[in-house]
Protein backbone atom coordinates (compact mmCIF):
# COMPACT_ATOMS: atom_id res chain seq x y z
CA UNK A 1 0.00 0.00 0.00
CA UNK A 2 1.35 3.60 -0.52
CA UNK A 3 2.01 5.57 2.22
CA UNK A 4 -0.01 9.15 2.62
CA UNK A 5 3.39 10.47 2.69
CA UNK A 6 3.85 9.76 -1.11
CA UNK A 7 0.69 11.68 -2.18
CA UNK A 8 2.17 15.25 -0.74
CA UNK A 9 5.63 16.40 -1.31
CA UNK A 10 5.17 19.16 1.89
CA UNK A 11 3.65 15.96 3.76
CA UNK A 12 7.15 13.92 3.06
CA UNK A 13 9.57 16.69 3.66
CA UNK A 14 7.52 17.14 7.15
CA UNK A 15 7.59 13.86 8.17
CA UNK A 16 11.27 13.38 7.09
CA UNK A 17 12.21 16.30 9.49
CA UNK A 18 10.35 14.63 12.54
CA UNK A 19 12.13 11.48 11.65
CA UNK A 20 15.75 13.69 11.42
CA UNK A 21 15.14 15.13 14.77
CA UNK A 22 13.43 11.97 16.49
CA UNK A 23 17.09 10.13 15.57
CA UNK A 24 18.92 13.53 17.43
CA UNK A 25 16.72 12.94 20.28
CA UNK A 26 17.78 9.46 20.22
CA UNK A 27 21.86 10.14 19.83
CA UNK A 28 22.02 12.81 22.40
CA UNK A 29 20.73 9.65 24.77
CA UNK A 30 17.32 12.17 25.34
CA UNK A 31 15.08 8.69 24.53
CA UNK A 32 15.92 6.16 26.50
CA UNK A 33 13.45 3.29 25.59
CA UNK A 34 9.91 5.13 24.67
CA UNK A 35 10.75 8.22 26.28
CA UNK A 36 9.50 11.03 24.81
CA UNK A 37 6.85 12.35 22.34
CA UNK A 38 6.06 14.58 19.65
CA UNK A 39 3.01 15.66 17.74
CA UNK A 40 2.65 18.21 14.45
CA UNK A 41 -0.25 19.54 13.02
CA UNK A 42 0.03 19.09 9.70
CA UNK A 43 -3.66 19.96 8.56
CA UNK A 44 -2.37 22.01 5.61
CA UNK A 45 -0.05 19.17 3.88
CA UNK A 46 -2.74 16.98 4.02
CA UNK A 47 -3.19 15.78 0.00
CA UNK A 48 -6.95 16.02 -1.15
CA UNK A 49 -7.20 12.55 -1.62
CA UNK A 50 -6.18 11.60 1.69
CA UNK A 51 -8.78 13.56 3.17
CA UNK A 52 -11.60 10.29 2.29
CA UNK A 53 -9.15 7.56 3.77
CA UNK A 54 -11.41 5.22 5.90
CA UNK A 55 -10.59 5.13 9.53
CA UNK A 56 -8.47 2.16 10.48
CA UNK A 57 -9.63 2.91 14.20
CA UNK A 58 -11.82 5.73 15.92
CA UNK A 59 -10.75 6.96 19.73
CA UNK A 60 -13.02 8.88 22.31
CA UNK A 61 -11.05 11.48 23.62
CA UNK A 62 -11.16 12.21 27.35
CA UNK A 63 -12.66 15.75 26.27
CA UNK A 64 -13.70 17.86 23.16
CA UNK A 65 -10.76 20.14 21.55
CA UNK A 66 -13.30 21.94 19.47
CA UNK A 67 -11.08 24.83 18.33
CA UNK A 68 -8.39 22.22 16.55
CA UNK A 69 -11.75 20.49 15.53
CA UNK A 70 -11.05 18.92 11.93
CA UNK A 71 -7.71 19.06 12.15
CA UNK A 72 -4.90 16.34 10.91
CA UNK A 73 -1.96 15.47 13.62
CA UNK A 74 1.38 13.69 12.92
CA UNK A 75 2.00 11.93 16.32
CA UNK A 76 4.60 9.49 17.61
CA UNK A 77 2.67 5.66 18.66
CA UNK A 78 2.09 4.84 22.53
CA UNK A 79 5.47 2.36 23.47
CA UNK A 80 7.31 3.46 20.57
CA UNK A 81 10.51 4.30 20.33
CA UNK A 82 12.44 7.73 19.17
CA UNK A 83 15.20 5.33 17.58
CA UNK A 84 13.05 3.49 15.37
CA UNK A 85 10.84 6.70 14.83
CA UNK A 86 13.74 8.23 13.13
CA UNK A 87 14.44 4.73 10.47
CA UNK A 88 10.73 4.33 10.50
CA UNK A 89 8.37 7.38 11.08
CA UNK A 90 4.71 5.69 9.65
CA UNK A 91 5.34 2.15 11.68
CA UNK A 92 5.91 4.20 14.66
CA UNK A 93 3.68 7.48 14.50
CA UNK A 94 0.56 7.63 12.97
CA UNK A 95 -1.44 10.56 11.07
CA UNK A 96 -4.97 11.18 12.95
CA UNK A 97 -8.09 13.57 12.31
CA UNK A 98 -10.13 14.96 14.97
CA UNK A 99 -14.09 14.76 14.23
CA UNK A 100 -15.85 17.94 13.29
CA UNK A 101 -16.53 17.93 17.34
CA UNK A 102 -13.02 17.48 18.31
CA UNK A 103 -14.07 14.56 21.27
CA UNK A 104 -12.87 11.69 19.10
CA UNK A 105 -10.40 10.72 16.56
CA UNK A 106 -9.34 8.56 13.59
CA UNK A 107 -6.36 7.07 12.58
CA UNK A 108 -6.14 7.25 9.02
CA UNK A 109 -2.54 6.72 8.16
CA UNK A 110 -0.54 4.47 7.40
CA UNK A 111 -0.96 1.22 10.42
CA UNK A 112 -2.87 1.12 13.12
CA UNK A 113 -0.61 2.35 15.19
CA UNK A 114 -2.24 4.00 18.61
CA UNK A 115 -0.61 7.79 19.12
CA UNK A 116 0.89 8.32 22.90
CA UNK A 117 -0.71 8.11 25.39
CA UNK A 118 -0.02 11.92 26.39
CA UNK A 119 -2.07 12.59 22.92
CA UNK A 120 -4.63 14.58 24.97
CA UNK A 121 -1.82 16.18 26.79
CA UNK A 122 -0.69 17.48 22.94
CA UNK A 123 -3.74 18.15 21.73
CA UNK A 124 -4.76 20.75 24.88
CA UNK A 125 -1.27 22.18 23.99
CA UNK A 126 -2.54 22.62 20.22
CA UNK A 127 -5.31 23.94 21.16
CA UNK A 128 -4.08 26.64 23.24
CA UNK A 129 -1.08 27.66 20.73
CA UNK A 130 -4.02 28.12 18.05
CA UNK A 131 -6.37 29.93 20.56
CA UNK A 132 -4.17 32.07 22.12
CA UNK A 133 -0.21 31.90 21.08
CA UNK A 134 0.09 31.74 17.35
CA UNK A 135 -1.40 29.69 14.44
CA UNK A 136 1.80 28.97 13.23
CA UNK A 137 3.11 27.36 15.92
CA UNK A 138 2.70 23.67 15.07
CA UNK A 139 4.41 21.30 16.69
CA UNK A 140 5.07 20.21 20.48
CA UNK A 141 8.13 18.01 21.19
CA UNK A 142 8.74 16.55 24.66
CA UNK A 143 12.25 14.56 25.56
CA UNK A 144 14.63 13.63 28.20
CA UNK A 145 17.52 15.48 28.17
CA UNK A 146 19.71 14.16 30.62
CA UNK A 147 21.87 17.49 31.90
CA UNK A 148 18.46 19.53 31.80
CA UNK A 149 16.34 17.25 34.15
CA UNK A 150 19.59 16.67 36.65
CA UNK A 151 19.19 20.64 37.37
CA UNK A 152 15.83 19.86 37.91
CA UNK A 153 17.00 17.99 41.13
CA UNK A 154 17.86 20.82 42.70
CA UNK A 155 15.37 23.33 44.65
CA UNK A 156 17.17 26.39 43.60
CA UNK A 157 17.05 26.05 39.97
CA UNK A 158 13.16 25.69 40.31
CA UNK A 159 12.74 29.49 41.00
CA UNK A 160 11.23 31.24 38.44
CA UNK A 161 13.62 32.52 36.44
CA UNK A 162 17.03 30.80 38.03
CA UNK A 163 17.50 27.84 35.50
CA UNK A 164 17.17 30.61 32.99
CA UNK A 165 19.06 33.39 33.89
CA UNK A 166 22.22 30.63 34.69
CA UNK A 167 22.03 29.05 31.21
CA UNK A 168 21.59 32.17 28.94
CA UNK A 169 24.42 33.75 31.03
CA UNK A 170 26.98 30.43 29.93
CA UNK A 171 26.54 31.26 26.23
CA UNK A 172 25.66 34.14 24.25
CA UNK A 173 23.59 32.13 21.75
CA UNK A 174 20.97 30.49 24.56
CA UNK A 175 20.07 34.05 25.55
CA UNK A 176 19.08 34.70 21.54
CA UNK A 177 17.76 30.82 20.39
CA UNK A 178 15.67 30.79 23.57
CA UNK A 179 14.85 34.66 24.38
CA UNK A 180 11.56 33.94 26.32
CA UNK A 181 13.22 31.63 28.96
CA UNK A 182 11.98 28.24 30.63
CA UNK A 183 9.04 28.13 32.62
CA UNK A 184 9.19 25.50 35.55
CA UNK A 185 6.23 23.43 36.01
CA UNK A 186 7.13 21.00 40.00
CA UNK A 187 6.61 17.36 39.40
CA UNK A 188 3.42 16.16 38.56
CA UNK A 189 2.31 12.28 37.21
CA UNK A 190 3.22 11.83 33.56
CA UNK A 191 0.32 12.03 30.70
CA UNK A 192 -1.74 13.72 33.76
CA UNK A 193 -4.22 16.63 32.22
CA UNK A 194 -2.86 18.65 35.44
CA UNK A 195 0.27 18.47 34.49
CA UNK A 196 -0.72 19.62 30.74
CA UNK A 197 -2.77 22.19 32.34
CA UNK A 198 0.05 23.59 34.49
CA UNK A 199 2.54 23.83 31.20
CA UNK A 200 0.02 25.85 29.21
CA UNK A 201 -0.06 28.03 32.05
CA UNK A 202 4.14 28.48 31.41
CA UNK A 203 3.65 28.28 27.53
CA UNK A 204 1.83 32.04 28.34
CA UNK A 205 5.45 33.51 28.58
CA UNK A 206 7.64 30.29 27.67
CA UNK A 207 8.60 28.42 24.24
CA UNK A 208 10.51 25.88 26.65
CA UNK A 209 8.96 24.33 29.78
CA UNK A 210 10.94 22.11 32.33
CA UNK A 211 9.27 19.25 34.10
CA UNK A 212 10.51 18.79 37.34
CA UNK A 213 12.48 15.40 37.94
CA UNK A 214 11.15 14.51 34.25
CA UNK A 215 11.74 16.22 31.47
CA UNK A 216 11.53 19.32 28.83
CA UNK A 217 8.56 20.10 26.34
CA UNK A 218 9.33 22.73 24.19
CA UNK A 219 6.38 24.21 21.05
CA UNK A 220 7.11 25.88 18.12
CA UNK A 221 6.62 26.55 14.83
CA UNK A 222 9.15 24.32 13.29
CA UNK A 223 10.41 21.13 14.77
CA UNK A 224 13.85 21.65 13.85
CA UNK A 225 14.06 25.01 15.54
CA UNK A 226 12.12 23.48 18.42
CA UNK A 227 15.15 20.30 18.35
CA UNK A 228 17.73 23.93 18.70
CA UNK A 229 16.39 25.29 21.42
CA UNK A 230 16.40 21.93 23.63
CA UNK A 231 20.03 21.88 22.57
CA UNK A 232 21.14 25.02 23.05
CA UNK A 233 19.61 24.91 26.62
CA UNK A 234 21.06 21.20 27.27
CA UNK A 235 25.17 22.69 25.65
CA UNK A 236 24.52 25.57 28.60
CA UNK A 237 23.65 22.72 31.27
CA UNK A 238 26.57 21.06 30.00
CA UNK A 239 29.47 24.34 30.51
CA UNK A 240 27.98 24.76 33.63
CA UNK A 241 28.03 21.03 34.87
CA UNK A 242 31.41 20.78 33.81
CA UNK A 243 32.79 24.19 35.29
CA UNK A 244 30.88 22.42 38.27
CA UNK A 245 33.04 19.54 38.22
CA UNK A 246 36.03 20.88 37.38
CA UNK A 247 35.80 23.12 40.69
CA UNK A 248 34.71 26.15 40.17
CA UNK A 249 31.78 28.47 39.65
CA UNK A 250 31.40 29.75 36.19
CA UNK A 251 31.27 33.17 36.11
CA UNK A 252 28.36 33.84 33.69
CA UNK A 253 27.92 36.50 31.50
CA UNK A 254 26.78 39.58 33.03
CA UNK A 255 23.42 40.95 33.19
CA UNK A 256 24.36 44.15 30.79
CA UNK A 257 26.29 41.84 28.62
CA UNK A 258 22.91 40.04 28.27
CA UNK A 259 21.00 43.01 27.79
CA UNK A 260 23.04 44.08 25.34
CA UNK A 261 21.65 40.63 22.94
CA UNK A 262 18.31 41.47 23.40
CA UNK A 263 18.60 44.92 21.57
CA UNK A 264 20.92 43.63 19.26
CA UNK A 265 18.95 40.99 18.66
CA UNK A 266 15.74 42.52 18.90
CA UNK A 267 14.87 39.95 21.11
CA UNK A 268 10.95 39.82 23.13
CA UNK A 269 11.80 41.69 26.27
ZN1 LIG B 1 8.55 11.94 29.40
Amino acid sequence: MKSIIELNAGLKKQIDEIAEVAGYLWQRGWAERNGGNISVNVTDLIPEEAKSFASLQQVKLPKAFNIIANNYFYVTGTGKRMRYVATKPMENGAIIRLNETGDAYDIIADQLVIPTSELASHLSMHSYMREFRDPNMKVVCHTHPTDLIALTHNKRFLEPNVMARILWSMIPESRIVVPRGIGIVPYNVPGTMELADATILELEKHDVVMWEKHGTLAVGDDIIETFDMIDTLSKSAQIYLLSKQAGFEPEGMTNQQLDDLVDLFNLPE
